[in-house]
């Protein structure tokens, strides 16, 4: 039985708490993260004496999540040479093989110079940065099928997952490698792959509809024996799947004898022991990146983790110098991408905010203009549609491939009122709007109270039997409305109308929001909503019918 240290660090304190006469956390200075950072040591032994001696050797590796193609800093921090440079510091060299580079998932789909190259920028820059192995995050069927094959071939290092299936299968997809035996510094480390089962719909059905994604536990449970058979004496899990299923998971599969868990998809970064493994998972964009030691004893046989410690590092711009080789691979794919040209210019930041996001407002309209205003109404999605904020200033194509970096094409609808009407509900919180206004209230539930839409310049109510044809993108119809009206695709991506429109703006901040989604003061059912909106118009003109009436008897009289 091994014994339990935990350390989770917050500079200037210190804090001891015995939880058990076996099982403690301390909280301690930590000089290397400058900003934040959250530790844990497994093992106490390995806190005393974390260095290699002649019986065991320290694995160590660094590890990135949810990198989204931010190849140069965002906001201070990130930024792939930044990153190397934090390695180099941590002593990093590509020429030991103790060391080993792992990434979550989602390195794709987000500024110019990783969307516009479809990845390849990426790729060039994680070749470069010698990393170890990936896992399939379900931003990675965005580029397609086709994509995922010619990543796999063209990388130096393997795209893992052993839960993606061909549909109704257990045939793995034929993209997908479920699991390596690596070795590195004479120790045999299985890695094996897990993606989140929520690529279903995170990624786009048109991709996703053919696969399955299946359970996680039933899949490490058929993987890591075969893992072992290879000759694995280390493993570790590497997921694109979020910290609270993860933990969920390690407690289910203690019997397996993980080492480590790495996760991604989003959720709190955090270190943590589950029943003898450690559970990390970082910041997104490389803002952050984690460092965790394992120390395999290699005296014994087989091989066992004498120890282990993780820590979360801010990658922080300027923190330390930026790796050279890595930034000139950086430099080339945005010279190459060219993405600077200015198009606009925002007075001040634009946002996303729910329900009614400026961001949204801007993309909704951007389709409604490309196509000369000639359709009723337009629906993009806010929230996971939109991946970065208008900085005030200028405004260049890049900003608006970050902020829309999605392949998602514009598609014509034509649907009666009252499936527009269901649209806007159901979708509230996740839509935005073009050429729609509407009022809601909660009182428990969500109500629309008022919806109307701009027919030849004057707003108008929704009429149930009414039909409308507008736009909408392909990502919402494919997981939403697919079943409930039929489309056509457009073959414009709504990120190139967003960019037409913009390049029309002189100041995108003064269009950003105008008030088409607020909280109404009276709450009335939808289904009452074509009548209210007819009767109360009706109401007051007979009312003031009789009273022009009245008044003129009272002159007469
Ligand atoms: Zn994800």
């Amino acid at each position: 039985m091994k014994r339990s240290m935990l350390s989770f660090g917050i500079s200037g304190m210190i804090l001891v708490l015995f939880l058990s006469s076996n099982f403690s956390i301390s909280v301690f200075s930590n000089q290397q993260n400058q900003s934040f950072a959250e530790s844990f040591t497994f093992g106490s032994d390995f806190i005393s004496n974390p260095v290699t001696n002649a019986d065991s050797v320290n694995l160590t590796i660094l590890y990135i999540n949810d990198w989204h193609g931010w190849l140069e800093p965002h906001d201070g921090r990130g930024g792939a040479a930044t990153y190397m440079g934090y390695f180099k510091q941590e002593g990093y060299d590509s020429l030991n093989d103790s060391y080993l580079i792992l990434n979550g998932g989602d390195e794709n789909t987000g500024p110019a110079v990783a969307t516009l190259t479809k990845g390849e920028a990426m790729m060039d820059v994680m070749n470069t940065m010698n990393f170890t192995a990936s896992v399939i995050g379900n931003h990675e069927f965005d580029y397609g099928i086709e994509w995922m094959n010619y990543r796999q071939n063209t990388s130096n290092f393997p795209l893992l997952s052993c839960n993606i299936f061909d549909n109704g299968t257990t045939d793995l997809a034929n993209f997908t490698i479920p699991w390596v035996v690596q070795e590195h510094a004479g120790i045999h480390v299985g890695i094996v792959g897990l993606t989140t089962t929520a690529t279903e719909t995170a990624a786009h059905p048109k991709y996703t509809q053919y696969y399955d994604f299946g359970d996680y536990e039933t899949a490490l449970r058929a993987n890591i024996p075969a893992m072992r058979e290879a000759g694995a004496e280390v493993i570790i899990v590497l997921t694109h799947i979020v910290p609270d299923e993860l933990i969920t998971l390690a407690s289910a599969v203690s019997d397996l004898e993980v080492s480590l868990f790495l996760g991604g998809h989003g959720g709190t970064p955090q270190v943590t022991s589950i029943a003898g493994s450690l559970v990390v998972m970082a910041g997104h964009y490389a803002q952050q990146y984690a460092r965790i030691d394992l120390k395999v004893d290699i005296a014994s046989n087989p091989k066992i983790v004498l120890g282990s410690s993780a820590s979360l590092i801010e990658n922080i711009e300027g923190g330390v110098t930026p790796d050279s080789e890595v930034q000139q691979v950086v430099d080339y794919w945005v010279n190459l991408v060219g993405a600077d040209e200015v198009i606009s210019y925002a007075s001040s930041p634009i946002y996303d905010p729910s329900p009614e996001s400026g961001i949204g407002n801007i993309i909704a309209d951007g389709m409604l203009d490309y196509f000369n205003w000639t359709h009723d109404f337009s629906f993009t999605n806010r929230g996971g549609g939109i991946r970065d904020y208008f900085r005030a200033g200028e405004i260049t194509i890049g900003d608006v491939v970050s902020v829309v970096p999605f392949e998602n094409n514009i598609l014509e609808i034509t649907i009666a009122g009252h499936e527009l009407l269901d649209v806007l509900h159901y979708g509230h919180g996740y839509n935005s709007i073009g050429n729609i206004r509407y009022n809601y209230s909660y009182d428990g539930g969500f109500h629309l109270t008022s919806a109307m839409i701009n027919i030849s310049g004057t707003f108008e109510p929704i009429l149930y039997s009414n039909y409308y044809t507008g736009l909408m993108i392909d990502y919402m119809w494919w997981v939403i409305w697919k079943d409930q009206f039929p489309a056509v695709d457009t073959g414009i991506l709504y990120r190139d109308a967003a960019i037409h429109y913009i390049s029309k703006i002189s100041d995108i901040s003064l269009i950003a929001y105008d008030g088409r989604i607020q909280e109404g003061v009276s709450v009335i059912s939808e289904y009452n909503q074509t009548f209210l909106l007819v009767f109360i118009p009706l109401s007051m003109m007979v009312l003031g019918y009789l009273q022009r009436y009245r008044k003129r008897r009272k002159l007469c009289v």
